[in-house]
């Protein structure tokens, strides 16, 4: 069996030394493919990207117990920017992109955190416009002015122009149309068949996410409550109503 990407031994956060967001959570990410942490609000999906991320600690959460491993690193305390090099990025839940920047500025902003030579961003642009024809379209409008899902883009082009081998990804469809979604989580899968890079996302949208995944890890309070590949997820019935919200 080939080594996992990512692994998440018993791992407990802490946010302010008192608030206790993940319990005991392990999880591993294969080389190459689509993880989804599914649960409700509230249920600690984002917290474990940002501990994985190092961005919790911008929070003052703090991985208290349990190790985190990537590429056979221990990076339980390693800082984002560090991981950026390594090749770990996140795109944080509600898109975040610069408003008043163009679509392709916002994009260049997540090439510069690697040193890259000019032609390697072009390269990476490039490639990126590839994969969202739209973003080429609208890389001269500032993207503030761009509709929710294009935003949604622009956060996950960001994030590739750092050339990732494992972009962790909150909440892709929240507040976006049902055909937005699907369009953004085609784009996702082509991706990560194409260009093989890994994805660990936080969905809240289980048929969404089991749909396009190849394992999910149902998170409830702080805990995995059931893994198992999203065949086999999508299967259990003991599931469906009191997790997945599907019926
Ligand atoms: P959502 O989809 O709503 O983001 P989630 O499953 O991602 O839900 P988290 O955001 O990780 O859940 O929240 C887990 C717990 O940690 C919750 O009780 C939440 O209130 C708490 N929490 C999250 N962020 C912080 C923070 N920055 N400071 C203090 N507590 C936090």
């Amino acid at each position: 069996m080939t080594a996992p990407l990512l692994q998440l031994d018993n791992i407990e956060v802490i946010y302010d030394k008192v608030i206790l967001a993940v319990r005991n959570i392990s999880l591993k990410v294969a080389p190459g493919s689509i993880v989804a942490l599914l649960g409700a609000n509230g249920a600690g999906k984002s917290t474990t990207l940002k501990a994985i991320s190092g961005l919790a600690n911008a929070e003052r959460g703090e991985v208290v117990d349990g190790r985190i491993y990537y590429l056979n690193r221990d990076i339980t305390s390693a800082t984002p920017d560090s991981l950026v090099e390594l090749g770990l990025v996140q795109v944080l839940e509600g898109r975040h992109c610069f408003a008043h920047l163009s679509v392709e500025e916002n994009l260049l902003t997540g090439g510069y955190v690697r040193h890259r030579s000019h032609a390697r961003l072009n390269e990476s642009l490039e490639k990126i416009y590839h994969y969202f024809p739209r973003l080429k379209l609208l890389r001269r409008n500032q993207a503030g002015y761009t509709s929710g899902g294009e935003q949604q883009m622009v956060a996950i082009g960001r994030a590739l122009m750092a050339e990732p081998k494992l972009v962790l990804l909150d909440e892709p469809s929240m507040g976006l149309a049902p055909l937005v979604v699907e369009e953004i989580f085609e784009i996702v899968h082509t991706l990560n068949r194409q260009q093989g890079v890994s994805f660990l996302l936080a969905e809240q949208n289980a048929s969404i996410a089991l749909k396009y995944a190849d394992v999910g890890y149902i998170i409830e309070s702080g805990r995995v409550a059931a893994e198992g590949t999203t065949a086999d997820l999508k299967n259990r019935s003991d599931l469906q109503a009191l997790y997945l919200g599907l019926e």
